[in-house]
């Protein structure tokens, strides 16, 4: 089923209104006026706050935006004991009954949208425009979820079978999803695994990651006003090496659905496999090494545009974003002055700012690898710009978008999740040869080809193919319904969010046969 027709995704706010701006700046505003948020734990709708690590705001660090108290081992025991009784009778209650509370929960995020963004661009440093496009997405995946639970999940499917015999189908939650987040879609990928695990009739236990806890613990009161029964949804902040690795050796967590880098994928991967008990499964969207290939044919205006919105929107920070675009030897000359001359148009600032392209990068820790990256790369490759981090980069983790030109396709065989394009020269007719290179890096997430020739587009898709192909456009921002999204090899585990078998990776099926 493809939902079409009868499903419409959120409109979202409109930054070109000067309303939408003022309400933002209200927003904003108000957050910068009241007292640091106190957040923690919240186990079957209590919230335990007060102490825990400081959460500064990534592009000012002197100011203290909330606190987190990291979930303890009580409240692990808590959580994952409220949530296995609970679960049976929340499958009980079928995909129609469930999805009424993600629609609930969709649109009260809707109208809380200011807030959420604003919390947004200070906790995650998120520009305006990628908050409010966040918001939609995590709208859309509550209602997209919403209509799959209720069509799939509501009653059992009949199956043909002898005279005699009658046999169904039907569609179940495993037990308690253990969801573990990241910060670059602390709002969206949060509410979407979540959401999809209990669409399929699961209970949930969510890890959000250490840099955004604050905007986990006001989604979760916001599922709780929702209606969301307290005892389907837990909330436990702190380190992957503490809480996220107490979560995924508990036996009575029935699924992991994790979203971040391949390597702690593989960990988890490795912890549920030595695990006694069940055996259960991961869904994992992790990095990409993703390409973009431009011909001769493809028009220059836009591919300077979609290159620099796919490289360096949301500071590079997505996992679909361009990391390697491949310029034909004969127009690489132009292209690469075009996209200097872009790029020094970009504004890097206050993400709180109408006018920010990029905001800063998430913490100390990801500035420095990629400053000491660029570093490397100015005696093996040639770095040829980077515009400076201006302000931000002075009190925060401002990093100044960069252009590498590589020698070889051989310098690079790793993701650097920030705002840095790499550039490599090629010809056209070697795109075979030049795929098959990219292709063995391992990764398969997203793709992108700028060319007006089919037969071009379709040799790039057949000699790397991913998750997410994109033909003569920007490569990031897949919309829930209209772009599943979800990779391939090192990428992931394949199952697409916003898609239509998404909801099945989180649901175990049982056939009933009576003989009567
Ligand atoms: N879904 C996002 C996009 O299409 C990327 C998600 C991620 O970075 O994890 O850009």
């Amino acid at each position: 089923r493809l939902y079409g027709a009868e499903r419409r995704n959120s409109s979202g706010l409109d930054l070109s209104q000067r309303s939408v701006r003022d309400d933002m700046a209200a927003a904003i505003k108000s957050f910068r006026d009241s007292p640091a948020i106190a957040a923690g734990p919240i186990v079957s709708g209590k919230a335990v706050t007060g102490g825990g690590d400081m959460v500064r705001v990534p592009f000012d660090t002197e100011t203290v935006l909330g606190s987190c108290r990291e979930a303890q081992e009580d409240d692990i025991d808590k959580a994952l004991d409220t949530a296995v009784k609970f679960q049976p009778a929340w499958d009980a209650l079928g995909g129609a009954e469930r999805a009424k509370h993600l629609r609930a929960m969709g649109d009260i995020l809707e109208e809380n949208a200011e807030r959420l963004i604003a919390l947004m661009a200070r906790e995650a440093g998120k520009t305006l425009a990628d908050g409010i496009a966040e918001v939609r997405e995590a709208v859309d995946f509550c209602r997209y979820y919403a209509m799959q639970a209720e069509a799939e999940f509501t009653t059992a499917q009949k199956l043909p079978g002898p005279t005699g015999e009658t046999n169904h189908i039907s569609l179940h939650g495993r037990g308690v999803f253990c969801c573990i987040s990241p910060w670059n879609f602390p709002l969206a990928i949060f509410t979407g695994q979540i959401a999809a695990a209990l669409a399929a009739g699961n209970s949930v236990v969510a890890k959000p990651a250490e840099q955004t806890p604050l905007i986990a613990f006001e989604a979760v009161k916001l599922f709780q006003k929702a209606g969301l029964p307290v005892e389907a949804l837990h909330l436990l902040p702190g380190g992957g090496e503490s809480v996220g690795a107490k979560l995924i050796s508990d036996l009575r967590v029935s699924g992991v659905c994790f979203t971040g880098g391949t390597t702690t994928a593989r960990i988890i991967n490795k912890t549920l496999a030595d695990r006694d008990g069940p055996i259960i499964p991961l869904i994992a969207e992790t990095g990409g090494l993703n390409g973009m290939f431009v011909d001769t044919t493809a028009l220059r205006e836009q591919v300077i545009d979609d290159v620099i919105q796919s490289a360096f929107g949301s500071a590079g920070q997505r996992c679909s974003a361009l990391r390697i675009v491949f310029l034909p030897d004969d127009t690489a000359d132009e292209l690469i002055k075009g996209l200097i001359g872009a790029m020094n148009e970009l504004i890097v600032d206050d993400p709180g700012l109408p006018r920010t392209d990029l905001g800063p990068v998430i913490d100390a820790e990801s500035r420095a690898s990629l400053q000491a990256y660029v570093q490397t790369m100015k005696e093996e490759a040639t770095v040829l710009h980077q515009i400076p981090a201006g302000k931000i980069g002075e009190t925060g983790y401002g990093f100044g978008p960069a252009l590498i030109e590589l020698k070889s396709i051989d310098q690079i065989s790793e993701e650097k999740f920030g705002p840095i394009l790499h550039v490599l020269r090629y010809d056209p007719d070697d795109i075979a040869e030049v795929g098959a290179a990219l292709k063995g890096k391992g990764y398969g997430l997203t793709l992108g080809v700028h060319s007006r020739l089919e037969s071009f587009q379709r040799e790039v898709r057949e000699a790397c193919p991913v998750g997410n192909t994109y033909v003569n456009r920007t490569m990031t921002g897949a919309v829930v319904g209209v772009q599943p999204f979800g990779g391939e090899g090192l990428s992931g585990t394949g199952p697409k969010a916003g898609g239509p078998h998404y909801l099945h990776r989180f649901a175990t099926e049982r056939t009933l046969t009576v003989n009567i």
